[in-house]
């Protein structure tokens, strides 16, 4: 498995488990670009995003064992695996998380939700954090938004959505893909852009009341408020 980083005990710092001490795993590599991505470390081999990362320096071969070992000195009960998007990783990740799960952590998953979760996977994974990139990304809806797999993380009834939201617009947007879904309101985030506090604070600003009007929750930033987006953290 091609891990790029371990890290904890800290903070989740987004979506329903804002504020909960938990250990990181990172995995490396990514099917998405996108323009404002805050851990481009672990995919942008071209330099696309601004500078060129070196897949060698960046990524280590980890096996789920040696991972467990690193998240057991933490002394944590929640383990959140992210990335990259874990999902391009898809049988080491469920393979990690089935192994963290028999040692009775909490297992949250985030993800771009564009692959569907397998059966295995959903048993083992406590909650997944499923986050679908609207243009402000970067990126075409038609290419990162697969309505299937939206779908099948919201029949798990282990899904929350969290959605990056610059404007009010944005947040027009997601009630739009919510409601074509069927996504309840109530498991969806609206979570400002940004990697400072200034950016987060101006976004929040301008999505907080339309969202709340929406019938939506709103998530921090709160690792950026506090270590204001400092890697490993
Ligand atoms: S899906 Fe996530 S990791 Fe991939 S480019 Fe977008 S923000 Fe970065």
């Amino acid at each position: 498995m091609k891990v790029s980083e371990i890290f904890g005990p800290t903070i989740q710092g987004e979506g329903p488990s804002t504020g909960r001490r938990a250990g990181f795993v990172r995995l490396g590599r990514c099917d998405l670009a996108c323009r404002w991505c805050d851990t481009a470390y672990t995919w942008d081999w071209s330099g696309r995003n601004g500078v060129r990362y070196d897949p060698v320096q960046e990524l280590h071969d980890m096996g789920p064992d040696k991972v467990a070992e690193a998240v057991a000195d933490m002394g944590v009960s929640l383990v959140v695996v992210t990335g990259g998007e874990p999902f391009v990783q898809l049988d080491e990740l469920t393979d990690l998380a089935s192994g963290l799960a028999s040692e009775g952590y909490e297992v949250e998953v985030e993800t771009n939700g564009r692959h569907a979760p397998p059966a295995r996977l959903v048993l083992a994974v406590t909650t997944f954090n499923v986050s679908p990139k609207l243009p402000n990304s970067g990126q075409e809806l038609s290419v990162t938004i697969r309505q299937e797999a939206l779908r099948a993380f919201l029949a798990t009834e282990k899904a929350y959505f969290k959605f990056v939201c610059c404007d009010a617009a944005d947040v027009e947007l997601t009630a739009g893909i919510c409601g074509n879904l069927g996504i309840p309101a109530s498991r969806v985030w609206v979570m400002p852009e940004g990697r400072s506090r200034v950016a987060v604070q101006g976004h929040l600003q301008a999505v907080a009341g339309p969202a709340i009007a929406k019938g939506f929750n709103i998530s921090a930033r709160l690792h950026v408020d506090i270590w204001g987006g400092r890697r490993g953290h």
